[in-house]
């Protein structure tokens, strides 16, 4: 646990060092779960969105976006259940003064006993040497299947109590598995209440007149509530999606873990739209699409992991996570969801309007089933960010810092870094920067030693550095230095573009997704 804490602070600094992330208004000690991009962090953040929106609306002829505004008509929220269901159950420990999710409370004891298994199989794993079968242990080791049954016990009555809207067996259980307060070791708890996390707020001047409208807590909405002018303006035929990337807000109870449980954070959400049917099929096949835009991106196969959801929400037939070993441990990154027609059904009845498709092929209307893909932009974020950092020791004992991101998605794609500040290098260097940039994002830095700024780039995690020495001005030529392998290369200026192009180029990146 506190290696965990150590990691996840290590990776805190190093954002606000290199410029990624900001405490937001950090001059006045900064507002709780509120982050500011920085000069590095607003790059890559924008490189994952393009990454995500061309592998959406580019690579799939069925699926175009749109941009709804954060403000919608209040009987949205009625319509979708946000404002009657839309809450999280939370538990003060009346000692500490500290306020949980219940669910979240149980949640942590669970993996807990998740730990102890994986403890069990580390051990034996060292007892029975090569022959040992992990899968085999955990079906048949006598202690494992009590844990196994033990976790299954609590995600059932967890579970059953919370769509039974059974509060205080919620309390129950966490004083029955005798769970203490993380901070002071407290069993002292208050009742459990439901909590509503939409923001809201007022429009129109008049008191009297003023309206409560809702900081959207979740961008499809915009989406379903367009779905009728984007089918029929776009000529859409099902299937089809419409994808869209935007700002959310969430009134959290706790956030504390960085970026991965902010206030206002980014969503980047596709809503696909199936004859009734056929939804579990492309529920599958959105699955394993999702998981290859991940693993596409080579942060390591083991970094993720399918989470079946056993606890439906009461319009969904099938939902997954897929989480990511975060620094914290795994958490839902991505959610995929089969949410049958209830969206649509609900606007029908609240607007009056009707939201159906007619299909050319079974002569009919229908209103469409849909399949979500929803995505946090920041989680994705820390995903790439944490995973990349990393605390090398070199072979002649030495250490560096390195951000290993994908070169993609880097903020920096490569440095230019003129030997010395004299002999015209530094002017040869600007000729290459003011060739390359309407291609690249490439920085001029001249300042220290060419160590230095080789660790400082690696740092900031900038795929290539290249070097302009004297022999670049007798011939054309330049040494490009791999942050990865940190191996160099002698390179004609004149390659330079398609050197560059192969290596940190997205559509490099999406081609492999065909
Ligand atoms: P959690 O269980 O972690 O609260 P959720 O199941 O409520 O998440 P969804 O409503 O499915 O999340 O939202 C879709 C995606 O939006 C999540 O997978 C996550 O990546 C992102 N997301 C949700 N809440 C937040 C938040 N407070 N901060 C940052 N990202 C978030």
């Amino acid at each position: 646990m506190a290696q965990q804490e150590d990691q996840l602070k290590y990776v805190i600094s190093h954002a606000k060092e290199y410029g990624y992330i900001f405490p937001s208004s950090d001059i006045y000690d900064g507002l709780s779960a509120t982050y500011d991009y920085g000069q590095n962090g607003v790059l890559l953040k924008n490189n994952i969105k393009e990454y995500w929106w061309k592998s959406m609306i580019q690579l799939h002829e069925n699926i175009v976006g749109i941009d709804a505004a954060i403000f919608m008509h209040p009987t949205t929220w009625k319509a979708s259940g946000h404002i009657d269901a839309f809450n999280d159950p939370m538990i003060d420990n009346k000692d500490s003064k500290k306020r949980y999710r219940a669910d979240v409370l149980v949640e942590d004891h669970i993996a807990k006993i998740e730990a102890k298994i994986e403890k069990e199989i580390t051990k034996a794993a060292k007892r029975f040497g090569d022959e040992f079968d992990a899968e085999m242990f955990k079906k048949t080791n006598p202690r494992v299947q009590r844990y196994l049954i033990e976790i299954n016990e609590i995600s059932s009555r967890l579970a059953k109590s919370l769509t039974d809207n059974d509060l205080a067996d919620v309390k129950l259980l966490i004083e029955e598995l005798g769970i203490a307060d993380p901070v002071s070791g407290s069993k002292n708890w208050t009742d459990v209440r439901q909590f509503n996390l939409m923001f809201g707020t007022q429009l129109g001047s008049v008191a009297e007149q003023s309206q409560t409208l809702y900081l959207r807590p979740e961008t499809a909405q915009g989406i379903f509530v367009n779905f009728l002018n984007v089918q029929r303006t776009g000529r859409m035929k099902v299937p089809f999606g419409i994808a869209q990337i935007g700002k959310a807000f969430r009134n959290e109870i706790v956030a504390r873990q960085f970026i991965f449980r902010m206030r206002e954070f980014e969503q980047m959400e596709m809503q696909f739209f199936v004859t009734p049917g056929t939804e579990l099929e492309a529920y599958e096949a959105w699955k394993q699409k999702r998981m290859q835009w991940h693993l596409n991106l080579g942060l390591g196969e083991a970094n993720y992991r399918f989470h079946n959801h056993e606890k439906l929400a009461h319009y969904a037939n099938a939902a997954a996570d897929i989480e990511f070993n975060f620094p914290f441990g795994f958490k839902e990154l991505e959610g995929i969801h089969s949410r049958t027609d209830f969206d649509l059904r609900q606007h029908e009845q609240h607007s009056g309007k009707k939201l159906q498709y007619f299909d050319p092929e079974q002569q009919k209307n229908y209103i469409p089933y849909v399949i979500e893909t929803s995505i946090g932009l920041d989680r994705m974020f820390l995903a790439v960010f944490s995973s990349a950092l990393k605390n090398e020791e070199l072979e002649d004992g030495s250490e560096r810092v390195v951000l290993k991101i994908p070169a993609a998605l880097a903020p920096i794609k490569a440095a230019i870094l003129p030997l010395i500040k004299k002999d015209g290098l530094p002017e040869l260097a600007h000729q290459i920067l003011n060739d390359l940039k309407f291609d690249f994002n490439i920085e001029f830095d001249e300042k220290d030693s060419i160590g230095k700024r080789y660790r400082r780039h690696d740092a900031i995690g900038t795929p290539f550095c290249i070097t302009i020495d004297h022999d670049s001005l007798e011939n054309q030529t330049v040494t490009v230095r791999d942050r990865d392998s940190m191996s160099q290369e002698r390179i004609s200026i004149e390659n330079l573009r398609s050197y560059l192009s192969k290596r940190v180029s997205l559509n490099a990146l999406l081609k492999n997704l065909e």
